[in-house]
């Protein structure tokens, strides 16, 4: 019996000091705190990235050791604090967000941070958390350095491309060139692929920057119904070219409360966004909209609530299949089919669209249901009246002075 014990002991000893080892040589910085947000465990890694010693920081409150800002540098709210909101939610969280040494020397590090709660073993209670930091500030400086080069290259490649697309386009022009009609047929067609590669580069060098946050924004007070009528009614031609319907609606659901009625009050929904910016994504989510469909309407509508302003662009056409939907907002990404295969696109737009409605903490999804059409959604932070007139009073001032 006693025997059993020893070994048992044994086993238990050995067991803990392989979570020793595990603990002190891994590089990943791991720190366990309590429900009070006390640091109760962390590792010789976690302790260097913040530039304390371990015993120093047991005990401590969590926020006190480990500084924090979000990736670009900015202030952490509050209510992003990854630690706050798990003892808060207790829900995993994930994060890239910047470390900052302690007293503010040495390097910041980018670092991935993920946030995991320790429950009770039935999963009833929480009983902490537990956070693994990854420094992944070189495999940042390495995206930087590739999103830089595909923006030069992509910049420089666009003005040979645009002479050559002056000179095609010469050639076309009756007044200063003869060329036969066979001549013709074949310069038509490299003119189309020389635009679509001008494209191409555009869309490029934009999704490098977007990558990169270098992205030009000027946010302003932007009043979302007069500004999407104004949209509406500059696509209007693009879509009655190919015989599409053109329609504008605000309200809860389609056609309710519609605009052309111009009696019902509609609410004024205010966003604090770079209307070109944004005018870049309806466009492109527009022309998508004409590219894939054959008949029927294009709807661009706006609703909303106390929070959030919501708008969508609405197509009857041949929708998207659902195993694609996940994929869509992805880089490159395409539905293959025989649709796709016959317009011309980069398979960027929607990829830009994201990045874009992202820059102001907006959200993108699609609704699609194949053979009758799709509905692009994009969610935008609302501005109260107040808010915006206070924004809008400090952004005259700046104009003036
Ligand atoms: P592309 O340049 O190919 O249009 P996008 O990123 O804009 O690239 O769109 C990605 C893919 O999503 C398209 O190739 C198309 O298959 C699909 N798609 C986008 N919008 C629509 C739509 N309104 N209806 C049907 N399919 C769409």
């Amino acid at each position: 019996e006693s025997k059993r014990v020893t070994q048992l002991t044994g086993q238990l000893r050995n067991k803990q000091q392989q979570a020793e080892i595990l603990m002190q040589s891994i590089s990943d910085g791991i720190i366990v705190i309590d429900t009070e947000g006390k640091i109760s465990l962390l590792n010789p890694a976690a302790a260097k990235m913040m530039g304390w010693a371990v015993d120093e920081a047991m005990g401590i409150d969590v926020n006190l050791v480990v500084k924090l800002l979000q990736e670009d540098g900015k202030e952490l709210a509050p209510e992003q604090d990854p630690f706050k909101q798990i003892l808060r939610t207790g829900q995993q969280n994930n994060s890239v967000v910047q470390l900052i040494e302690r007293g503010g020397i040495g390097d910041h590090h980018i670092v991935s941070l993920v946030v995991s709660p320790i429950l009770t073993p039935k999963g009833s209670e929480l009983l902490g958390a537990i956070a693994v930091f990854r420094d992944v500030s070189a495999a940042r400086q390495e995206e930087h350095r590739r999103a830089d080069f595909i923006s030069t290259a992509s910049h420089e490649m666009r003005t040979p491309v645009a002479a050559i697309e002056g000179y095609l386009a010469l050639a076309l022009n009756d007044r200063v060139a003869k060329i036969d009609q066979k001549a013709r047929e074949y310069l038509i067609k490299a003119h189309e692929s020389t635009q679509h590669l001008g494209k191409l580069f555009q869309d490029l060098l934009t999704s490098a920057k977007a990558e990169d946050g270098r992205l030009v924004n000027h946010p302003v007070v932007v009043e979302m119904g007069t500004y999407l009528r104004q949209i509406t009614d500059g696509l209007r031609f693009a879509a009655e070219k190919k015989g599409l319907l053109m329609d504008f609606t605000i309200g809860t659901g389609d056609g309710e409360n519609k605009v052309t009625s111009g009696k019902v009050i509609t609410p004024l929904y205010y966003t604090h966004i770079d209307p070109d910016r944004m005018r870049e994504v309806i466009t492109n989510l527009f022309d998508n909209a004409v590219k894939y469909t054959e008949s029927g309407k294009i709807v661009i509508g706006l609703t909303g609530d106390k929070d959030v302003v919501q708008f969508f662009i609405r197509d009857t056409g041949n929708g998207i299949p659902a195993d694609d939907i996940p994929h869509l907002f992805q880089k490159f990404y395409r539905v293959d089919n025989s649709t796709t295969r016959t317009i011309g696109g980069t398979g960027l737009g929607l990829f830009i669209c994201r990045k874009i409605v992202e820059i102001y903490h907006g959200r993108i999804w699609v609704e699609s249901t194949p053979g009758k059409g799709s509905t692009f959604y994009i969610n935008i932070p609302r501005l109260s009246n107040q808010k915006a007139t206070q924004l809008q009073t400090a952004e005259k001032q700046v104009v003036i002075g």
